[in-house]
């Protein structure tokens, strides 16, 4: 199973992509979570794609795809994988199409106005990576694993807005994938068991 999710930010790619992956036991690649993990830990790749991240911009496509190509080369992704984040231009689809034949991009479609409202109030848990919401915490934890939960820096109200005009996905990513007949469009709902439901269904179907 061979997966992109496409959408803005906040549109639940990152939740569904975790249920995806917790599922069918199949590898998790999220660049953000990618170029996050290097800030971290202060690597040179972090430090270039931090800069990028704090103006909401997309970190340019040399650092990321070269991130993309090594991943597909870990013995996991043999099996398939769920990207969640990329690609985020024309250029990023055909370099991933030059490395691997994907069955499915699935486009979890949101409001703006409900992307906004959810950035805003979504939190990260630092133990496990679940992609969380501050009404889902229960005592202020991760409902997940319990973990302490932290706010994205780029989930800032300036940035958000930032992110939502730099990086709409171009409309040429999505008539790429419709030229190759594996495009599929679902609307993002408030509760992720159902949005999974609609995922679901279409992923069943491979
Ligand atoms: P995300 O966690 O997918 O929202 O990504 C967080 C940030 O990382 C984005 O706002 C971009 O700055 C950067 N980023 C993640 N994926 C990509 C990508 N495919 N291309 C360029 N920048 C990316």
């Amino acid at each position: 199973m061979k997966i992109v999710l496409l959408g803005p930010p906040g549109s639940g790619k990152g939740t569904q992509a975790h249920i995806i992956c917790e599922k069918y036991n199949l590898p998790h690649i999220s660049t953000g979570d990618i170029f996050r993990a290097n800030i971290a830990n202060q690597t040179e790749l972090g430090k270039k794609a931090k800069a990028y991240m704090d103006q909401g911009s997309l970190v340019p496509d040399e650092l990321t795809i070269s991130i993309v190509v090594d991943r597909l080369q870990q013995p996991d992704c043999e099996k398939g994988f769920v990207f969640d984040g990329f690609p985020r231009n024309l250029a990023q689809a055909k370099e991933l199409d030059k490395m691997v034949t994907l069955d499915k991009a699935i486009m979890i479609h949101l409001d703006d106005e409900e992307i906004i409202n959810r950035l805003s109030k979504r939190r990260m848990c630092r133990a496990c990576g679940n992609p969380t919401h501050m009404d889902w915490l229960v005592d202020g934890k991760c409902e997940k694993c319990g973990g302490d939960v932290y706010q994205r820096d780029d989930d800032a109200p300036e940035t958000i807005k930032a992110r939502l005009v730099k990086q709409k996905l171009p409309q040429e990513v999505i008539d790429f994938y419709k030229d190759k007949g594996i495009y599929e469009q679902i609307t993002s709902t408030n509760n992720k068991e159902d949005t999974f439901k609609l995922v679901d269904e279409i992923l069943k179907k491979l």
